[in-house]
C-alpha cells in the first residue's frame, strides 16, 4: 500500500508508547529544561550573561541579538552519552537553538570516575602509557587540547560488566573546568 499513511488510531498508540523522557526533537528537550524551575534556579542567568554575552551570536534566521534571545540552562536527558549541560540561547520566534556553552559533560558520574582515577594499582601500572598522545577532542569549555588534559585508564563498575554494559579505555578530563572530555573504550563486555 503506497503512500503509507498512519491512521489516527495508530498515531495515538504511537504517541502513548513514548517513554516520557525520550523527546521527539531537540526543541522539546529545550522546552522541558526551560520548564524545570529547579534546574533553572540552580544557575544564575546574570552570571551567564556576564561570562558569555560577548561570545554570543545573533539568531541566524531573524537576526535578533543575544540580549533579545531567551537564555536557559540546558541539560541533556539522562540517556545521552556523554550527558552535556550548559548555557543556551534560543530564538522562540523561530524555534532555533543559537548558542550552547558547555559547562558540564559526563560519561559516568563523577563519583565513579574519581574512584577509578584514584585506583592507584591500575594507574601505576599504566603510568607510562598515560603519557602517550591520544584522543582528538579539546575541552568544550576552555578549549585545552588533548595533550593538555589529564588522561587515565577508566574501567566501569563491575555491575556494568555483569549487565553486559561494561566499558574500559582511556579517558581525558579537564581539571580546570571539571569536565569529562573524551572516552575511548578499548574493551567492552
Ligand atoms: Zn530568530
Ligand atoms: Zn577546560
Amino acid at each position: 500500500m503506497w503512500p503509507f499513511k498512519r491512521s489516527k488510531k495508530d498515531k495515538k498508540k504511537y504517541t502513548n508508547s513514548i517513554v516520557p523522557l525520550l523527546f521527539v526533537s531537540r526543541w522539546e528537550e529545550i522546552a522541558h529544561c526551560r520548564a524545570d524551575q529547579n534546574l533553572q534556579n540552580l544557575h544564575s542567568i546574570e552570571d551567564a550573561k556576564q561570562k558569555y554575552l560577548s561570545a554570543c551570536s545573533p539568531c541566524p534566521v531573524c537576526g535578533k541579538s543575544a540580549v533579545q534571545l531567551s537564555w536557559l540552562y540546558y541539560l541533556d536527558p539522562e540517556n545521552r552519552w556523554p550527558m552535556q549541560g550548559g548555557w543556551m540561547t534560543v530564538c522562540d520566534q523561530d524555534e532555533v537553538e543559537v548558542d550552547f556553552f558547555v559547562e558540564q559533560q559526563e560519561f559516568y558520574s563523577w563519583e565513579i570516575v574519581e574512584t577509578e582515577r584514584n585506583n592507584t594499582i591500575n594507574q601505576t601500572q599504566l603510568k607510562s602509557e598515560s603519557e602517550t598522545l591520544r584522543g582528538s577532542m579539546s575541552c568544550p569549555k576552555c578549549k585545552r587540547t588533548p595533550q593538555q588534559l589529564s588522561w587515565f585508564w577508566f574501567h566501569s563498575p563491575q555491575k556494568d560488566w555483569e549487565a553486559l554494559a561494561g566499558r574500559a579505555g582511556w579517558m581525558s578530563i579537564c581539571d580546570v573546568c571539571h569536565i569529562q572530555v573524551e572516552f575511548l573504550p578499548a574493551l567492552m563486555s
